[in-house]
């Protein structure tokens, strides 16, 4: 039985490449990479989205983290009960924005995110919540930027691109119009297995060698 999917360096350019052709047609004007999964991902898409003639597209990083920790809402539940109460019962999950935009800095650079056709890249959609979380913090945050500015008329649109969905009840969700205007493309959508990634890996010919075995060439 198989317990990982290893993934070779080789099948994650190849996932990429196959997906550009799809996320073109959105004509992304910046990607940003969640980090760490989403930033090699992240540069070879855009080896593949580069149009002739035209200028490469930005990268900008974020950093989150997933936080399980079920003891410490306990914790927390000692202190005040209601709100310890509610959030373990929500989900569990605490999502820490390591690193985040600093939209002065790229309002002032000409890399404004309003108005734009914006790539979120990510390595995996395991549970969702990583991915609820990005696009709602950066809609939030490109709106309220938008208002500062008095640029609300225009329009910000954002695309999720993903190496693997795992097939599997999400705990978070994408908004609705996000995914019936297409704008969610996983390369592939596997079982609920682990998937080892070679940037993980501390034998690279080896995780090669599997991943070959098992067909991920
Ligand atoms: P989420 O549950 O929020 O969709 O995924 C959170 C993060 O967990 C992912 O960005 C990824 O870093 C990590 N993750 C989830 N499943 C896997 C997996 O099968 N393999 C690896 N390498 N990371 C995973």
């Amino acid at each position: 039985m198989v317990e990982k999917v290893y993934i070779s360096y080789n099948y994650v350019h190849k996932l990429c490449q196959r997906s550009a052709e799809e996320i073109k047609k959105f004509k992304p004007d910046l990607i940003v990479a969640i980090g760490g999964g989403g930033f090699i991902p992240a540069r070879i898409l855009r080896t593949f989205l580069k149009e002739p003639g035209a200028k490469n597209i930005p990268i900008q990083a974020i950093g989150l983290s997933l936080y399980e920790d079920y003891v410490s809402h306990a914790d927390e539940h000692e202190e005040d009960p209601v709100e310890g109460i509610a959030k373990a019962e929500e989900a569990g999950v605490e999502v820490v924005r390591t690193q985040w935009l600093d939209f002065n800095t790229l309002e002032s650079h000409a890399l404004s995110l309003i108005g734009k056709n914006i790539l979120v890249v990510d390595e995996v959609d395991d549970t969702r919540t990583t991915l609820h979380y990005a696009i709602s913090e950066l809609e939030k945050d490109v709106h309220e930027q938008a208002v500062k500015l008095g640029r609300q008329d225009e329009v910000t649109n954002f695309f999720v691109f993903v190496l693997h969905n795992k097939d599997k009840p999400k705990r978070a969700q994408l908004p609705d119009k996000l995914i019936n205007q297409g704008r969610y493309l996983a390369a592939e959508t596997v079982p609920d297995l682990w998937i080892a990634y070679p940037w993980e890996s501390t034998d690279i010919d080896l995780q090669t060698k599997l991943a070959v075995e098992q067909g991920h060439i």
